[in-house]
């Protein structure tokens, strides 16, 4: 027997039919790369996402075909989300930041058909067209050719129809090994993440708020926001560049009261900041997430009374896992004890579940005591289940994607991460955590930033060595940076040598590169 309620498809065009309904005036600002601006609205954004599906269905592209995108964050990249999804196509989300051998596999192995860009992308796109064997149709975002193309339309069309479980959108991760593997998002999946994703102890996002997301659209689907932010018809403000100053200037003058980046884009803002003498006085809502967020950074946000909502996920949890939700006795809580439940990575909400896992026995499963560490692994209707392309396998139905990070889980279900199952160093038999090394290391005043990798020796296996760069005008020797960290991590944790550089290499989504950082050290001779 079925139930008797109606048929409404989980489909993702209907959070832009709502957006344009319910918010159809609230704005989108962009800020350009010129330095221009320009003002649309949800109904806006509706109406030429329809007209764009009308463009793409005269090229002939047919629902299933991918629409891929190499742009940063503005109001016409948002309109092509809703587009590509309108003709029933699959958006791919390509990050420009990758290096050229991946570029091109992962646009020929989405079989990419038509790609829209940023003129800022051109020297890219001219370097990768001969390579690129699938896209027949090049469209720039910002020369013109965008407009003149869907303004051919008069947007007097609908949507194509389809089954919630169809794809929607294609994100690749790149992993520390081997080819970037695509993440082929649902219907389904996305809306059920868009509307948990809009939750005051997740988000907090309703028609009040003005977003500044800083996490670019080609990094894990921009957190989601594009699908959240229209489910809760927030105002959003882009910036096509990544400048500090450009986004403090943005965040005062439109009065920003929510902001998502990696925690890198936060230092840069600071620094910005501290030299200006700036404050953001209209921010409440700082969402961190994609690597941990050091502990000056919460302390310097809350006091400045802003929620911090330090996340953990993957491209692979389309992306949200846990978030810095309070936890109920939060209201208790010392200033200090509220700055170490948001250091932690938070708890799942409803749609997520956790579990970790021995590191060298995958059947056993650990238990929740705030103590053990293991391998975790995430189950949920946002989560994967295999690649895209991959063969379905039997693992498939054991519906616990392992995440490759390497974490704690307390009694109340706050997830603690330790380290990358590849990043954690093994010392005697033991582990030492890389992240804990470097949160503790990046708490000293003198220091920008800080990673720590291990290094081979003969009799300890590895032993970590913490490569360090110095903020701007600052002294600080390798004897002080080790006297520090002992007040915090184990002796036998403390490095073996702390190694000054200019700069630690970074990945395509601004986090720090261990893959790099270790290439960098390869021939590192330990001091005796
Ligand atoms: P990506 O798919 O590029 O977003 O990378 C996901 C990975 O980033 C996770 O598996 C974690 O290793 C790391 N990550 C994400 N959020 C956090 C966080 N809040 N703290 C520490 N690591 C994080």
């Amino acid at each position: 027997m079925l139930g008797a309620m109606q048929d409404w498809d989980l489909r993702v065009t209907r959070i832009i039919d709502h957006a344009a309904r319910e918010h159809g005036g609230r704005e989108i600002v962009s800020r350009w790369a010129d330095g221009s601006e320009t003002v649309t609205t949800w109904a806006g954004v509706r109406l030429d996402a329809l007209k764009m599906t009308q463009a793409l269905r005269n090229l002939g592209v047919q629902p299933g075909e991918r629409i891929a995108t190499l742009a940063m964050n503005h109001a016409r990249h948002l309109v092509s989300w809703y587009g590509a999804v309108g003709v029933g196509g699959v958006l791919h989300t390509v990050n420009p930041r990758l290096f050229d051998d991946q570029l091109e596999y992962i646009a020929n192995h989405a079989d990419d058909q038509v790609l829209l860009y940023d003129a800022a992308f051109q020297p890219l796109v001219d370097r990768m067209k001969p390579k690129w064997t699938t896209i027949k149709h090049y469209i720039c975002f910002d020369n013109g050719e965008f407009e003149t193309w869907i303004g051919a339309e008069n947007g007097d069309t609908e949507w194509a129809t389809g089954g919630e479980r169809d794809p929607c959108m294609l994100c690749y991760t790149s992993g520390t090994t081997g080819n970037p593997k695509g993440v082929l998002y649902e219907h389904r999946s996305t809306m059920l993440h868009a509307i948990t994703s809009v939750q005051p102890a997740i988000f907090d996002l309703d028609a009040r708020s003005v977003m500044l997301p800083v996490v670019p659209m080609f990094h894990a689907a921009s957190w989601g926001l594009p699908w959240g932010g229209a489910a809760a018809g927030i105002k959003f403000v882009f910036s096509a560049v990544n400048d500090a100053k450009v986004l403090c200037d943005l965040m005062n003058r439109e009065k920003v009261t929510h902001s998502a980046g990696v925690p890198t884009v936060w230092l840069a803002m600071f620094q910005h900041m501290d030299a200006e003498n700036v404050t953001l006085p209209t921010l409440r809502q700082a969402i961190i997430g994609g690597s941990a967020a050091p502990r000056f950074m919460i302390e310097r946000l809350m006091k400045a009374g802003v929620n911090v909502a330090h996340a953990w996920g993957m491209t692979e949890t389309s992306p949200i896992g846990t978030t810095g939700a309070k936890c109920w006795n939060w209201d208790d809580l010392s200033f200090d004890e509220q700055v170490e439940v948001k250091l932690m990575q938070g708890r799942v909400p409803f749609g997520v579940e956790l579990r970790i896992i021995d590191l060298d026995d995958p059947n056993k499963v650990l238990p929740r005591d705030g103590k053990t560490s293991g391998a975790l692994q995430v189950r949920g209707p946002w989560v994967i289940k295999r690649y895209f392309k991959a063969e379905a396998d039997a693992t498939d139905d054991e519906q616990w994607f392992d995440t490759g990070d390497v974490a704690i889980l307390y009694p109340d279900g706050t997830l603690q991460l330790t380290d990358r199952t590849k990043d954690v160093i093994k010392s005697g038999g033991e582990w030492i955590s890389s992240v804990e090394l470097e949160n503790a290391a990046m708490s000293h005043p003198a220091v920008a930033e800080a990673a720590a990798i291990g290094i081979y020796h003969p009799r300890w296996d590895e032993r970590p060595i913490l490569v360090v760069v110095r903020k701007a005008d600052c002294e600080v020797c390798s004897d002080e940076i080790k006297t520090h960290l002992a007040a915090s991590v184990a002796k036998w944790w403390l490095p073996d040598a702390v190694e000054f550089v200019d700069e630690i290499p970074h990945g395509g989504t601004g986090k720090v590169s261990k893959k790099d950082l270790r290439e960098q050290f390869r021939d590192y001779k330990l001091p005796d």
